[in-house]
C-alpha cells in the first residue's frame, strides 16, 4: 500500500443533476460536539426522535494500533461494570441503531486512508467518512465503487447496514469489499474476508455493529471518470423494467429513477435519468461546483413540504428545466461527493424520514399501486422518491438483495408529535406487507416500525446471525435498539 493520504478539507457542492439525485435529511452536527448547555451523554440519530442517555461516550480518531487498544480497554471496562457496549459512526440511521441506553457509546471519526499503487484497491478506517475519502481518491484520479448517495456516512456504518447507492452494475457494498478486521466482544482482533473467518465476514456485513467493531476495511477501487447525463420521462409502471433494462448497457456508471409526487398524479409520471462514461475532462473536485444549481435543488425540495403548488413546481423543474441546465458531463467523483446538509433541513418540529423497499423489478408497478392506495390515507407528506437499480448480493448472510431488485427510496416531510409517529408505523407496515407480497424486503437502518414478523420474513438469515451473535458475543455485549426491537 502507498503512503496514507491526510484528511482533506476541500468542501464540494452540488453540480449539475446530482442535485437532483441526492435526498435529504436533517442536518445536525449529530456525532460532533453537543449544543452549548446540552447533556453530552444526552445521543441521539438522525431521526432527532431517540434522544438516548448513555453512561460513557468515547470519540476516537487515533492510528489503528491506538484505535484497537482503546477498543480493548472499553470493552474490558464494560464487560466489568456490565455495560453493554453501542457503536456508531456519523449516526445517521434512524431507529436508534446505534444507541442503546446506559451504555458505553464509542464513535469512531478516525480518518486513515492508504490506495495502493496499482490503483485498484484503498484501505481506510471504519471512522472515516465517504465527504473525506471521496476526495482524497479523486486527487490520484480513483473513485469509490458502492456507497450511499451522499458523503456524510462512515465507511464502518456503511459496511455494517450494508449500503448501497445509485453506481450500476452494482448493488450493496458487500460487492466491493474485500477484507475488513473486526474487534469482537473478548478483544480479539480478527481479520474478515471471503476465504477467512467468512462466517463472520458475511454475517458483519449489515450485522449493524452487534457482532463486533470494525476498525479497518479494504475496498475494491475503481478510475474516476467523465460521465454523460441523459433523461427520458415515462410512465411510473414502466420504470422498474425500464432502469433494469438500461443496467445492462456496459457503458452505464449511474443511474436512478424519479418519481412525481404531486397529488394529482402521485407516482403516476417517472424519470430515468441515466450517466455513461465518456470521453470528455476529469475535472479534479472543487473546481466549477454548481453552487446555484444546489442552492435552487434545496429551494425547491424544502418547498414541497405541505404544498401541492411545491410539488409541481419540483416535478416541472426536474423534468423541464433540469435537463437544460444540466452540464454536457459531470465526473463520477462529483456525483458521490454529495453531503446531505446541502440540501437542507426540515421545518422545526418536523423531521426527514426514510423508507426503502426492494422489489423484483417486474413487480414495482405492483407495488407502486399499493403505495398509490395507502399513502394518502396515512396523511404523511411525501416529499421525494428515487429508484435504483440494486445488483444481487450473494454474500452477506443478512442481505436484503438475494436477488437483483428496484429499491424505492422515499423521503417523508414528518411532524415530530406521536399521532405522527403512529400513522407512519401503520403506514411502513402496509408497504412493508406490500413488498413481502411481492416478494420484496425493507430496508433496516431507519425506523423500526416494522413489525417482527415482517423482519423475519424478509431476513431468512436472522437465526443463524442469531446463533453466531451467541458464539462470539455470549454475555451480549453489543447491543443496540435493532437488536432489542426484534432479535432480543
Ligand atoms: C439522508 C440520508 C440518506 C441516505 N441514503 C442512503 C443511501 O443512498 N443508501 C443507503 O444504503 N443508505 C442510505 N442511508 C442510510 C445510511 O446508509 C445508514 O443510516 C448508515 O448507517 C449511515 O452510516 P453512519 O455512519 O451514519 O452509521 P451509524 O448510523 O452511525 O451506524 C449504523 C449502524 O452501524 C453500526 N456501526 C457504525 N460504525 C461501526 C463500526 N465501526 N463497527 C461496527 N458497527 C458499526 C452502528 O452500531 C449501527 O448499528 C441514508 C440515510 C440518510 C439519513
Amino acid at each position: 500500500m502507498a503512503p496514507r493520504i491526510a484528511d482533506p478539507t476541500r468542501r464540494t457542492t452540488l453540480s449539475g443533476l446530482a442535485a437532483v439525485a441526492a435526498v435529504s435529511s436533517a442536518s445536525l452536527p449529530l456525532a460532533g460536539p453537543p449544543a452549548r448547555g446540552a447533556d453530552p451523554l444526552v445521543l441521539n440519530d438522525a431521526s432527532r426522535l431517540n434522544p438516548t442517555r448513555v453512561a460513557r461516550h468515547t470519540r476516537l480518531d487515533g492510528p489503528a494500533d491506538k484505535t484497537v487498544a482503546a477498543l480493548r480497554r472499553l470493552l474490558a471496562e464494560a464487560a466489568a461494570e456490565g455495560r453493554p457496549v453501542v457503536m456508531g459512526g456519523a449516526r445517521h440511521s434512524m431507529g436508534a441503531q446505534s444507541l442503546c441506553a446506559g451504555a458505553s457509546a464509542v464513535t469512531d471519526a478516525g480518518f486513515r486512508l492508504e490506495p495502493d499503487p496499482a490503483g485498484s484497491r484503498f484501505l481506510v478506517s471504519a471512522g472515516a467518512r465517504w465527504r473525506a475519502v471521496v476526495p482524497a481518491l479523486d486527487r490520484v484520479g480513483l473513485s469509490v465503487p458502492v456507497m450511499q448517495s451522499n458523503s456524510d456516512f462512515s465507511v464502518g456504518g456503511t459496511l455494517s447496514v450494508n449500503g448501497h447507492g445509485w453506481a450500476v452494475p452494482f448493488g450493496a457494498f458487500a460487492a466491493s469489499l474485500r477484507r475488513f478486521r473486526l474487534v469482537l466482544a473478548d478483544g480479539t482482533l480478527v481479520s474478515c474476508s471471503r476465504d477467512e473467518n467468512a462466517e463472520l465476514f458475511r454475517a458483519a456485513i449489515g450485522g449493524y455493529g452487534l457482532l463486533g467493531i470494525v476498525v479497518d476495511v479494504e475496498l475494491d477501487a475503481m478510475p474516476n471518470a467523465a460521465l454523460r447525463p441523459s433523461l427520458r420521462v415515462m410512465r411510473a409502471d414502466e420504470l422498474g423494467p425500464a432502469l433494469a433494462g438500461a443496467v445492462r448497457d456496459a457503458s452505464l456508471r449511474m443511474a436512478y429513477g424519479r418519481l412525481s409526487v404531486m397529488p394529482g398524479d402521485l407516482l403516476g409520471e417517472a424519470l430515468l435519468v441515466t450517466f455513461a462514461e465518456t470521453t470528455g475532462p476529469v475535472t479534479p473536485l472543487g473546481s466549477g461546483d454548481g453552487t446555484l444549481f444546489g442552492l435552487a435543488s434545496r429551494i425547491l425540495l424544502r418547498a414541497q413540504s405541505g404544498s401541492d403548488l411545491g410539488k409541481a413546481a419540483r416535478w416541472w423543474a426536474e423534468t423541464a428545466l433540469a435537463p437544460r441546465l444540466a452540464p454536457a458531463t459531470v465526473t463520477r467523483n462529483r456525483l458521490l461527493a454529495q453531503p446531505v446538509t446541502s440540501l437542507g433541513s426540515p421545518a422545526a418540529g418536523h423531521t426527514d424520514i426514510l423508507h426503502e423497499y426492494f422489489l423484483p423489478p417486474g413487480r414495482l408497478a405492483e407495488f407502486l399501486t399499493c403505495c398509490r392506495e395507502a399513502l394518502p390515507a396515512s396523511g404523511q407528506d411525501l416529499l421525494n422518491v428515487t429508484l435504483r437499480y440494486v445488483a444481487a448480493d450473494p454474500v452477506s448472510l443478512l442481505a436484503f438483495a438475494p436477488e437483483p431488485r428496484v429499491a424505492a427510496v422515499m423521503l417523508f416531510d414528518q411532524a415530530r408529535t406521536d399521532t405522527a409517529e403512529a400513522s407512519m408505523r401503520r403506514l411502513t407496515e402496509r408497504l412493508v406487507d406490500g413488498a413481502l407480497a411481492l416478494g420484496g424486503s425493507f430496508y433496516l437502518p431507519y425506523r423500526l416500525h416494522a413489525r417482527r414478523d415482517q423482519v423475519r420474513r424478509a431476513y431468512p438469515g436472522l437465526d443463524a446471525f442469531l446463533a453466531l451473535k451467541r458464539r462470539h458475543d455470549p454475555a451480549g455485549r453489543f447491543r443496540n435498539a435493532l437488536l432489542d426491537a426484534y432479535l432480543a
